[in-house]
């Protein structure tokens, strides 16, 4: 960064916006804030390259960048508990060494990852539409629909200006478990004005609306019903209200329910602790499965990326320890592939059929659904805020470029945010610097 820039950009109120993960990439989401030289992250997450063997390398934000800067970031403000949100905190947190603020569910799974009892006194829990003060920062997290519980935007009012970063949301008026999105206030929001949206991009690609999550419930009854024989669906450990939809399946199908892989437990055990899952059917343990006919069976478990240590790997090799499927079980894959992983989704699936294990996936009725807005839903959120400008960020170039797009057609002002980037926004967005900033490759895990 140039010296004026870093002299303009610790003197003057701005505010400032500096992405250092997540605008041009999905994955990695880390963006800081600025005014008179008092700065805060939204989201600390981590990114992935995702290669043929389905072992993917983790990548993180390079923090250097604010540190050579002089930029000393005073709080982390979770947006919402996916890993591309706070799976960098293990890595960087020891470093920051500031408050983190989260919901009670992104909380939950920041305490399963962080040993370090110094550091999780630092972790604070929040309550949506309340506000918080940060030095000059006002927020308020809003909530909204995603595919996690608990998720939110933040409404950022400093400087005298109105910012709402959306983190991740779609609109899904039946998300199964946890709150609706919080209309009203967005409506209110808007009355009043907003500066800029900081926005997800990720389907802005995609005309129309995102799929509701109690339609997924429907289309996986509909699927799993006349099945004869032992079921197993996977999905992301994350989607509490899939899990929740497996065992209202399971009972409503007179199956018995077994989850499979440590992340499906833990993310079970937060579930429970924070009530979301009072009505659940009792859980089987994996090894009593054995002793029951296979059309008693349903089983919850990880891999659906074709992870090779995940417990579906496994199951396909033969080698689980606790259980064996086959010829004639079916596997239902509810989740997409994420691109890169489609080789070794691929390899998974062919082992499967060798096993001759019945495949079920969205293509053969409805198994999943995004947790990102389509372009109706991007143009109901903008009418509801009516916001002068957007910078688009959660997103590789083609999914920001069409979101600007798109945005520029509700006559929004509208630019691609990059990662080392600065923004002034102080009026409309001013780009006023831009360093080379590329994510940190971990050691595989
Ligand atoms: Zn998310
Ligand atoms: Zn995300």
């Amino acid at each position: 960064m140039q010296k004026t820039t870093r002299t303009l950009i610790r003197q003057n109120q701005g505010p400032f916006f500096m992405p250092l993960g997540g605008a041009g990439e999905i994955g990695a989401n880390f963006y800081l804030y600025g005014s008179n030289d008092y700065w805060i992250a939204v989201d600390c997450g981590q990114g992935f390259i995702n290669n043929p063997s389905g072992d993917p390398q983790v990548l993180i934000p390079d923090i250097r960048a604010a540190k050579v800067n002089g930029i000393v970031i005073r709080a982390i403000l979770i947006t919402h508990g996916h890993e591309d949100h706070i799976g960098a905190l293990p890595h960087l947190w020891k470093k920051l060494r500031c408050p983190v603020y989260a919901s009670p569910f992104a909380g939950e799974l920041i305490a399963s990852r962080i040993k370090d009892n110094r550091l999780l006194n630092q972790l604070h829990t929040i309550n949506p539409l309340k506000t918080y003060h940060f030095g000059p920062f006002h927020v308020e997290w809003v909530p909204v629909t995603h595919s996690i519980p608990e998720a939110n935007g933040l409404l950022i009012n400093v400087a005298g200006r109105t910012i709402y970063h959306t983190g991740d949301w779609k609109l899904d008026p039946t998300p199964v478990l946890g709150r609706t999105t919080a209309i009203k206030r967005l409506q209110a929001i808007g009355e009043k004005g907003v500066d800029v949206i900081i926005g997800d991009s990720t389907n802005a690609p995609i005309s129309g609306h995102s799929i509701s999550e109690a339609s997924v419930q429907q289309g996986l009854l509909e699927m799993i019903r006349p099945l004869p024989n032992r079921v197993l669906v996977t999905c992301f450990a994350s989607n509490l209200a899939r899990i929740y939809s497996l065992g209202k399946i399971a009972q409503q199908t007179n199956r018995h329910l077994s989850l499979l892989g440590p992340s499906m437990q833990r993310i079970l055990g937060i579930g429970k602790k924070l009530n979301y899952l009072n009505d659940f059917p009792e859980q089987i343990q994996p090894q009593e499965l054995g002793y029951l006919p296979r059309h008693e069976q349903l089983i919850i478990c990880t891999g659906s990326q074709g992870e090779p240590r995940a417990a579906l790997a496994r199951l396909a090799e033969g080698n689980h320890r606790l259980l064996e499927l086959e010829a004639g079980d079916h596997v239902i894959f509810s989740s997409k592939t994420i691109p890169g992983n489609e080789v070794a989704v691929a390899r998974l699936m062919e082992q499967l059929a060798i096993r001759n294990i019945q495949l079920l996936t969205d293509s053969d009725s409805l198994t999943h659904a995004s947790g990102h807005p389509a372009q109706d839903e991007i143009r109901q959120l903008y009418e509801w805020l009516r916001p002068k400008h957007l910078l688009a960020m959660h997103g590789e170039d083609y999914h920001q470029e069409a979101h600007c797009n798109f945005a520029m057609r509700l006559d929004i002002n509208a630019r691609s945010a990059k990662d080392g980037e600065v923004y002034d926004l102080s009026a409309a967005p001013k780009l006023i610097d831009a360093i080379e900033i590329p994510l940190i490759q971990l050691e595989n895990r």
